[in-house]
């Protein structure tokens, strides 16, 4: 798994190490009782939504292997043209077709064919602008999902997309445009909201505390957040045992993950929170909210 001989400065060996560690470093903090997926769920046909290239591997990723090796078909598709995440060292048009190539050797480590990619191509951070087009899309997509067996009752297609309150505003939107698109499926999915950016706050990361007033923020976010958890993440994949091959994959992702050489302040996954962000997604469970259409205008 080593990258380079770098090893103490290297963000993606660091990366890797904490991956391998992490297996053994328990469970999401603070979550109380979670319903395992069972092998029948497992099996289950998926679309797996992701507003950028490295979603799916972050918050699915052992899910897809496990998915796989169940014997589901799973297609992914990227919202976004993933073309902005470094826009100050990276011109976006190359980064978009880098983090392609990226996410088409991530799903290559997952035991994902190419074909089961889509790229939809939206400009990043220009979301908002293209609501209707974005639905239409999806909406299409999911419906050539649904095989003649589905229809016909025998299975259920599983669609996996941002929750609703994550902390990205393009991944809430995507939740909400995604809500949409489900609409209009002329049978129902099963919808499992996955958690990304919402690992970025107390008590999974968050930076340092300097003042009386940020402790007092950051106490309220806490329990905000655990209550947050408690009450919505009720279901998870089991990830423990191929959470090498989920590290491989998002290595993957060599423009999130590691700096290029000489460039010291090029940021990468492996910084926010000082690991302690990446490393929520090396856990033994990946979760999720399994929300219906009633729970969409909730209480937060
Ligand atoms: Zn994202």
């Amino acid at each position: 798994m080593a990258c380079c001989n770098q090893l103490a400065s290297c963000k993606t060996c660091r990366l890797a190490g904490d991956a391998i560690r992490a297996s053994a470093c328990g469970d999401v903090a603070g979550l109380r009782t979670a319903k395992i997926f069972s092998t029948h769920e497992l099996a289950q046909p998926a679309v797996i939504i992701a507003p950028h290239a490295d979603d799916e591997v972050l918050a699915c990723g052992g899910t897809i292997i496990q998915k796989l090796r169940a014997g589901a078909e799973i297609t992914v598709i990227f919202i976004t043209d993933s073309s902005r995440s470094h826009v100050r060292w990276i011109k976006p048009t190359s980064m978009s077709w880098t983090r392609k190539q990226e996410a088409i050797a991530a799903a290559d480590v997952l035991g994902l064919d190419k074909d089961r990619l889509v790229f939809l191509d939206f400009p990043e951070t220009h979301l908002a602008s293209y609501r209707k087009m974005v639905i239409n899309r999806l909406a299409v997509i999911l419906c050539k999902s649904i095989s003649p067996a589905l229809k016909a009752g025998a299975g259920e297609l599983q669609v996996f997309i941002p929750y609703r309150y994550d902390l990205n505003i393009e991944h809430k939107l995507v939740n909400e445009l995604a809500w949409i698109a489900i609409q209009k499926m002329p049978v129902p999915a099963a919808v499992f909201e996955y958690p990304v950016w919402f690992f970025n706050q107390w008590p999974w990361a968050a930076g340092k505390v300097r003042t009386p007033a940020q402790l007092f923020g950051r106490v309220g976010q806490f329990i905000h957040s655990r209550r947050q958890l408690r009450r919505d993440f009720t279901m998870a994949v089991a990830i423990k045992y191929v959470i090498q091959q989920k590290a491989g994959a998002l290595l993957a992702y060599h423009s999130q993950v590691s700096r290029p050489i000489g460039q010291q302040k090029y940021p990468v996954l492996g910084d926010v929170a000082d690991g302690r962000f990446l490393r929520s997604f090396f856990r033994e469970h990946e979760i999720y909210h399994q929300a219906n259409l009633q729970d969409q205008v909730g209480e937060k």
